[in-house]
């Protein structure tokens, strides 16, 4: 059985990039870049005025001086001709600076009288001037293959002259769940049925992952009925189901996993909750058993799945953010094997990250998963966990944290 640090690194060993394809702008958001994009002209593109006032030769005010106003250049418009000795053109923001000028007097620094202006005072050279090529130049790789397309990359591939660019495909994730006690949400509820809350609530981590869920609904505790669900989740790129996976006689989801030829990598990690995960492979394709417990399912999800899913469509950051948190109070813990605590998250005055449980650690209570900031992730040699003890806490909502 492997550790829980091992079971993560076997599993993005085993996953590989998934093939690019080109998106459109708005497409592309959230998605990882596959190639570079290489800037075809400078940015800007020439000179431009930083402010709305007016273009002059720096030389020509070293003082208070008075200038003949020749022209007017708005933005999107072109200089008429150069701005010579004792002379200066009136430029919007983002127009081009016309020959001979080499700086801008802002509009709240000059006098304006008729067809003249009077500067109060000295402007120097290139004052208020935006350079040629000063942002990116032509040639230059804007963003490189890796990179998450988010507004600012979309503002730099849009101003390359890009409607579209290549990204890593998303992962399609089949989400298959299993038990003769389920029931599709919304239908009738009977004595001892439960509603098949692990389908949606699977779908949607994978949604928030930047997958793409298909559900194929819940396959019985009967062979042929599993054999065929499983068979069809395996032509998605990944295949994760729920439940099933545990040692009881009804489990059939590791033996029709292995008739449908699935290697397994692993089965049961060394955590509390979700010891009965299961991971394999048929070719390329990794099939994640999870325990049918919500809590567990989602957890695994979190620790396993998500990782996994990151890593397939391109991303290198994989794992959420770890940040050392003091415990504010006792919180019992099963030792031996990595725990994962629910809890919730509070800054100190001076900025310190406290932490405290969430709720009834039991893996039935899903509301404690509801209330929680954060996973502390306890390692399996720690002893017990005192008030004052430091635990590493993955940030589950990192902006609710912030100083
Ligand atoms: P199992 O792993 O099959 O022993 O299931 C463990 C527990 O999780 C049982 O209480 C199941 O009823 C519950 N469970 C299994 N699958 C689901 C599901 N899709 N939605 C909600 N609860 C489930
Ligand atoms: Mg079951």
């Amino acid at each position: 059985m492997p550790s829980y640090e091992e079971a993560r690194r076997i599993i993005l060993e085993q996953v590989a990039v998934l093939p690019a394809e080109v998106q459109p702008l708005q497409g592309a958001v959230g998605r990882v870049l596959a190639a570079d994009v290489v800037m075809p002209w400078d940015l800007p593109r020439w000179d431009n005025s930083a402010m709305d006032g007016y273009a002059v030769r720096s030389a020509d005010c070293a003082g208070p001086t008075r200038l003949r106003v020749i022209g007017y250049i708005p933005a999107g418009g072109l200089p008429a001709g150069p701005v010579g000795p004792g002379e200066a053109t009136r430029i919007m923001t983002g127009a081009p600076v016309p020959p001979g000028a080499d700086a801008i007097a802002p509009v709240e620094d000059v006098e304006e009288s008729g067809h003249a202006i009077t500067l109060r005072g000295a402007v120097r050279p290139g004052a208020h001037v935006r350079r040629r090529g000063e942002d990116l130049r032509a040639g230059e790789v804007a963003l490189g293959a890796g990179a998450v397309v988010g507004p600012g990359e979309v503002s730099v591939i849009a101003s390359a002259g890009l409607l579209s660019v290549p990204v890593v495909r998303q992962a399609r994730v089949a989400i298959l769940s299993t038990g003769d006690e389920l029931v599709e949400p919304g239908q009738p509820v009977g004595p001892g049925q439960v509603c098949d809350s692990n389908g949606v609530a699977l779908a949607a981590a994978v949604l928030l992952a930047g997958g793409l869920p298909i559900q194929l609904g819940i396959a019985r505790d009967d062979k042929p009925a599993l054999l065929a669900l499983l068979e069809q989740g395996l032509a998605a790129d990944v295949l994760v189901t729920s439940a099933g996976v545990s040692a009881g006689d009804r489990d059939l989801v590791r033996e029709a996993l292995d008739e449908l030829q699935v290697r397994q990598v692993f089965w049961k990690v060394d955590i509390k909750p979700g010891r009965p995960t299961a991971f394999g492979l048929r070719g390329r394709t990794p099939v994640f058993s999870l325990p049918g417990n919500p809590v567990s399912s989602l957890l695994t999800f979190e620790q396993f799945v998500r990782p996994a899913l990151l890593r397939m469509m391109g991303h290198r950051q994989v794992y959420r953010p770890l940040q050392a948190a003091l415990l504010q109070e006792p919180i019992a813990r099963s030792p031996g094997r990595v725990n994962f605590v629910r809890v919730r998250l509070s800054r100190r005055a001076d900025g310190a990250l406290l932490a405290s449980t969430a709720g009834n650690q039991e893996t039935g209570i899903l509301k404690t998963l509801l209330r929680a900031d954060g996973i502390a992730i306890v390692p399996a040699e720690q002893g017990k966990l005192e008030v004052g003890q430091v635990v590493m806490v993955q940030l589950l909502r990192p902006d609710l944290v912030e100083p």
